[in-house]
């Protein structure tokens, strides 16, 4: 049996860095530029209390998992001591729980808790930037409930939507961190650290399947250990020198007040929790009778799933569904871009669906619009009209084209006849071309079968 637990680090969401108020800003702006004696731990400097806006994202969070919130009670910040260049305390500020049993899709959550992100530290420069130290991170430890690389990463996903919702967390490239652990038919655990993405996760952990199979089949032991994730070659490495058990020397940092919630705080949040993915979901499978499928590929970005309510209203739903999860997502994961992100105008994209919809447009022209789109943001109704890209469903115009093509292709027409069905996709295709996607298909294959056989 694969038995696999998570340990999720997200950055989160707020304006300035945990026990600062320098900017939480850390890409994208000059090395060492939103720093101060406390994030960078200068002799005499004193952390002030937490960040508010952090411990309510992260309230936010544990109640969306479903977790029980320590309420009421002394929460210690304590100091985990390690030396490495990018943490100038020589300690990283840690909270104890503050929320606690949770469970998403059968998968139990042990505990969420706060911490501070070291700076970073670029070896190969020999440079250290504290822009990112002091910056607000909440970890997620599962139980060990995962059963395959599979379910990881559908439990990841459904929690990315889920902190979407939320909009509680930074979504951007590094801002997350995971650590995989798993172990096999009960041997040792074998913990895989840092990796930063889901993609990254199934990899390491398919790896370490295949990995820790070989040991047992040889009769050999799973060592206890901390293993990295190569990213570029999809393998994990062992550490050169055999691990022992860290020392982090843990203790309550004598600088800061412990961490209280109060019932109110916690109630407060709770009516801000908006309908979460999966509810979602069942709601539209049942308000709107899309299929299942569809509904969850829907609901893994609100702003998506808002956009199909919009629309539902007015076109086919199903239609709708198929062609926001089917041709939109497609150009978005392409781009690597949420909707959100992507610059796409709503009244654009509704255009391009009632077009489609109402077959004034065909699905080859609806994704040239699309990609358009990305490029410069202008009515693809104009757009259809100035270029001429409306479907041609003049049955006599494409009668003309088809009867031109039959002519042409001699061969094609021969092995239609002999009952190979792929010489009409070759024949269709070519009045495709002719026409620059612009005919309707339906016409074009109808046409077809009654004019080949002549
Ligand atoms: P530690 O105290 O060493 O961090 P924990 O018991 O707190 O260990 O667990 C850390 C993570 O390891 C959790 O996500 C947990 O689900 C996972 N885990 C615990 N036992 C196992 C196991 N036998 N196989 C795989 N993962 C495990
Ligand atoms: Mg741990
Ligand atoms: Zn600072």
């Amino acid at each position: 049996m694969v038995v696999i637990g998570l340990e999720i680090h997200v950055q989160l969401k707020t304006k300035s860095k945990l026990f600062c108020k320098c900017s939480a800003t850390y890409r994208d702006v000059e090395q060492n530029s939103n720093i101060c004696p406390i994030c960078t731990s200068q002799p005499g400097s004193k952390p002030m209390a937490i960040t508010r806006r952090a411990l309510e994202n992260l309230l936010k969070i544990g109640l969306a998992l479903n977790c029980k919130i320590k309420i009421d009670e002394r929460i210690y910040i304590q100091r985990k001591h390690y030396f490495y260049p990018d943490l100038p305390s020589n300690y990283q500020r840690t909270s104890l729980p503050i929320a606690y049993d949770g469970m998403v899709s059968n998968i139990r959550i042990r505990e969420l808790h706060i911490e501070e992100d070291p700076g970073r530290y670029e070896l190969r420069k020999g440079l250290v930037d504290y822009n990112r130290s002091g910056v607000p991170l909440v970890e997620i430890v599962t139980d060990p409930d995962l059963r395959s690389p599979e379910e990881a990463r559908m439990f990841l996903e459904e929690l990315q939507a889920i902190t979407g919702y939320l909009d509680a967390t930074r979504e951007e490239p590094g801002s997350m961190r995971i650590d995989a652990n798993i172990s096999l038919e009960g041997g040792n655990r074998v913990e895989v650290k840092n990796i930063n993405s889901y993609k990254g996760v199934y990899t390491a952990l398919k790896y370490e399947i295949i990995r820790q199979g070989n040991l047992v089949q040889k009769g050999l032991k799973v060592e206890q250990e901390t293993r990295h994730f190569d990213e570029a070659q999809g393998i994990t490495l062992g550490s050169r020198k055999k691990e022992s058990v860290a020392d982090y020397r843990y203790i309550p940092d004598p600088d800061l007040p412990p961490i209280l919630v109060t019932e109110s705080l916690v109630t407060g949040i709770r009516n801000t929790i908006p309908e979460l993915p999966r509810d979602k979901a069942r709601r539209l499978v049942k308000q709107f009778r899309i299929k299942e499928e569809d509904a969850w590929i829907l609901v893994s970005e609100k702003e998506v799933a808002d956009l199909f309510e919009e629309l539902a209203k007015e076109i086919d739903p199903q239609a709708c569904a198929s062609w926001l999860r089917g041709p939109l997502k497609k150009q978005l994961n392409y781009r690597n871009l949420l909707l959100k992100d992507s610059g796409l105008s709503k009244q654009h994209i509704k255009e391009l669906i009632q077009m489609y919809v109402k077959n004034e447009i065909t699905d080859k022209i609806a994704d040239e619009l699309l990609i358009s789109l990305f490029k410069e943001s202008k009515s693809p109704r104009k757009m259809a009209e100035e270029l001429g890209l409306k479907t041609i469903s003049n049955v006599n115009e494409i009668e003309e084209i088809v009867k031109k093509i039959i002519k042409e292709s001699p061969k094609a027409v021969e092995d239609y006849s002999n009952g190979e069905e792929k010489a009409l996709h070759f024949l269709s295709g070519k009045v495709m071309k002719e026409t620059k996607g612009r005919a309707s298909p339906e016409i074009v294959r109808d046409l077809l079968k009654k004019l080949v056989g002549k």
